[in-house]
């Protein structure tokens, strides 16, 4: 598999994790190296174990076996590098909170749990609404939102972390146009400031041209590396088996896939 280039620190690195639910095994000693400074796609199928890794990155799950480390660095000391955007449906939007707390959340392990927000942390807290387009629902309930906005919002409590390692899973299912828009040019700007970001991608259209990197994951790593290296019809028919119908064509340009062409999953 393609290393991370010498020159370039690795932000993420993991060593025969396996996770286990109940004995079920859903990652199965999975070895990262996933280069500074990138975005990265993370992509597979239902159940391959996308968020999981997520959580396993962020601490949120105990790993049966193995480690993580975030720029050189475990435990406590990792986590305060990385600011995390859950899975949509995994959080619980009749919570009585309104968008500036959710977003004033995110600076809580800067605050400190006893501690009130400062000056600081507000402005920090409305800069980030800003840089999503949300400042102006900043005091709607979040169960008052739509689907992308509440997505929105989300991202911008991850941006108020000013973290060094962005894990967001799945923040393009299900949005509307704006807001794919919104947070496409979230992830360029994000890149452009250094930041490295780890993306669950729900489909393979596009995986081009979004990802500089490519983690194919199906349990176990299937392929990791430049997405132009990785992006291949073996290797999809590998992550993806007989779940996917249409497998991209190879180009006549010798680049492994045709931009445009897409995976279609049933
Ligand atoms: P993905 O995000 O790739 O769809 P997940 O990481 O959510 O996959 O899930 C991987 C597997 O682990 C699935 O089979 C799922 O049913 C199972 N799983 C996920 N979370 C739990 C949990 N909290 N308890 C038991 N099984 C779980
Ligand atoms: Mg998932």
């Amino acid at each position: 598999m393609p290393a991370v280039p010498s020159d370039v620190p690795v932000a993420i690195r993991t060593r025969g994790l396996t996770v286990a639910y109940r004995k079920e095994p859903v990652l199965q000693a999975v070895d990262l190296d996933l280069p500074a400074g990138a975005l990265v796609g993370l992509v597979g199928p239902n159940g391959a174990g996308k968020s999981t890794l997520l959580k396993a990155l962020l601490g949120l799950v105990a790993p049966y076996a193995g480690w993580v480390s975030i720029l050189g660095r475990g435990g406590a000391a990792a986590r305060r590098l990385v600011g995390y955007v859950p899975q949509r449906e995994s959080v619980d939007w009749d919570f009585p909170v309104d968008v500036l707390d959710v977003v004033l959340m995110g600076r809580y392990g800067r605050i400190g749990l006893f501690r009130r927000p400062s000056r600081q942390d507000r402005e920090r807290a409305w800069e980030a609404l800003e840089q999503v387009g949300m400042a102006a629902f900043a005091r709607r309930q979040i169960s008052q939102l739509s689907g992308g906005q509440q997505q929105r919002v989300f991202l911008a409590r991850a941006l108020a972390q000013d973290a060094e390692v962005y894990l967001m899973d799945e923040p393009l299912a299900g949005v509307d146009a704006a807001t794919e828009a919104a947070v496409l040019t979230l992830l360029q700007r994000l890149r452009a400031s250094g930041k490295t970001v780890l993306v669950v991608h729900h489909d393979l259209h596009a995986v081009q041209a979004f990802f500089d990197w490519l983690v194919l994951l199906n349990r176990r790593v299937v392929a990791s590396g430049p997405t132009a290296q990785v992006f291949t019809p073996d290797n999809l028919q590998a992550a993806y088996g007989g779940r996917l119908a249409v497998l991209p064509a190879p180009s006549e340009a010798g680049a492994p896939v045709a931009p445009g062409c897409q995976g279609v999953m049933t």
